[in-house]
């Protein structure tokens, strides 16, 4: 049985750090891991974004500086690293997201994830896949090649796939471009998605996650169409995905409605756990708009999928035409004549990595009539 740790916390770094010590420290005693001296220890946090902490955006400095601060007190080399989604310079991001002032001083690499390697999804007991395409992956070389690694996710609504915790996390291990070369090629097919989403955890298997859920993001994350939210609350674990489940927990939402914990139940990776600490309820979370409706049907198409699907549309009068947006599309369904953007929803694939690129809130979720009513009939039936 898996132990998922829990604990309310705030950015106090006083009171923070003893309980990210206290919380690794039990991980490392309830696994058969131990941070070593002289483990090369790569730091996986979410950095989406160039955005200061208080947008949520991204995992607090202060929860990244404490774990960096345990691994070198161990002796191992500690190295924060990420892919990010945005067209950001790295150093802006490190800057930005408040990284680089909390990082000062101490022997700590940061580094772009940008190499990225051939690996088998059976590399650490991925023996079953939903599609023969992830069998073999292309993941950064740097979590690859590290000893261990710590995965830091972000409590955080996903627009695509409702949440993005800690196994989503890691799919910022798939290094730049190949990121919407996956949206194109598995489309609007949010299960399969899920499911490469699992594979790519299976195949790193980070041995310690750390969320920070102390300032949360709900509504319609990930990006900046996303609101904070005050949680008041770290969690750790030797399993992304029992973290993951426990997180659905506290939401109030079954663990099979999240894709992820739903596919790795059919891969056979789903891992029993347990809460250790006290785990609150939250109340009245806000989930992202849904965006399912009608997918994978065969009549779900032009008028019928145009008009029955939600869509990405512009904020009236918010856009910058900074193109940001037009750059990530991996469907290049998004044109910009100078004047206003025009999507066409033919090509679109409902990724929505758009409306998490996109800097300035200038993007929404449209939902046709028809979506708001299968909404209301989830709601009545408590799937949220
Ligand atoms: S919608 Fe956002 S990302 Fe796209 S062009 Fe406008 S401001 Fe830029
Ligand atoms: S328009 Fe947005 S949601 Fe549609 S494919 Fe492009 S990035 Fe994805």
């Amino acid at each position: 049985m898996i132990e998922v740790f829990v604990k309310e916390s705030a950015y106090d770094y006083a009171q923070l750090k003893p309980e990210i010590f206290n919380m690794i420290a039990s991980i490392e005693e309830t696994s058969s891991m131990r941070i070593s001296a002289g483990a090369r220890v790569l730091i996986k946090p979410n950095m989406l974004a160039a955005a200061a902490p208080d947008k949520a955006l991204t995992t607090h400095p202060l929860v990244i500086k404490a774990v960096v601060e345990y691994c070198l007190e161990k002796g191992a080399l500690p190295q924060v690293s990420d892919s990010h989604a945005t067209f950001s310079k790295f150093p802006t991001v490190v800057q930005d997201c408040g990284i680089a002032a909390a990082l000062k001083g101490l022997h700590v690499e940061i580094k772009e994830l940008s190499d990225s390697e051939k690996v088998f999804s059976t590399r650490r007991g991925v023996n079953f896949t939903p599609d023969a395409r992830f069998n073999a992956l292309e993941l950064s070389q740097d979590a690859l090649c590290a000893d261990m690694i710590i995965n830091l996710p972000k409590l955080k609504t996903h627009t695509q796939m409702g949440l993005t915790l800690a196994v989503k996390n890691l799919f910022g291990c798939v290094v730049g471009k190949r990121k919407p070369q996956w949206h194109f090629n598995l489309g609007e097919n949010k299960e399969l998605f899920a499911g490469l989403l699992v594979t790519i955890y299976g195949v790193l298997r980070p041995e310690i996650n750390i969320m920070d859920g102390i300032l949360a993001m709900e509504g319609d994350g990930p990006g900046t169409s996303g609101v904070p939210r005050q949680l008041g609350v770290i969690m750790g674990s030797g399993s992304a995905l029992a973290l993951d489940m426990a997180v659905c927990r506290m939401l109030g939402i079954p663990e099979m409605s999240l894709a992820t914990n739903k596919a790795a139940a059919g891969m056979g990776l789903a891992d029993e756990f347990s809460v250790s600490g006290d785990m609150k309820q939250i109340e009245n979370f806000k989930f992202p708009t849904p965006t399912t409706l009608l997918f994978g049907l065969p009549f779900a198409k032009t008028f019928f999928r145009n008009n029955l699907t939600s869509h990405p549309q512009n904020v009236e009068g918010a856009c910058k035409l900074c193109n940001d947006c037009v750059k990530i599309c991996p469907a290049q369904a998004i044109a910009n004549d100078a004047k206003r953007l025009h999507f066409d929803y033919d090509k679109c694939i409902r990724c929505y990595c758009c409306i998490e690129v996109c800097p300035h809130k200038a993007l929404e979720v449209y939902q046709p009539l028809a979506v708001k009513t299968i909404k209301k009939i989830a709601e009545v039936f408590s799937f949220r």
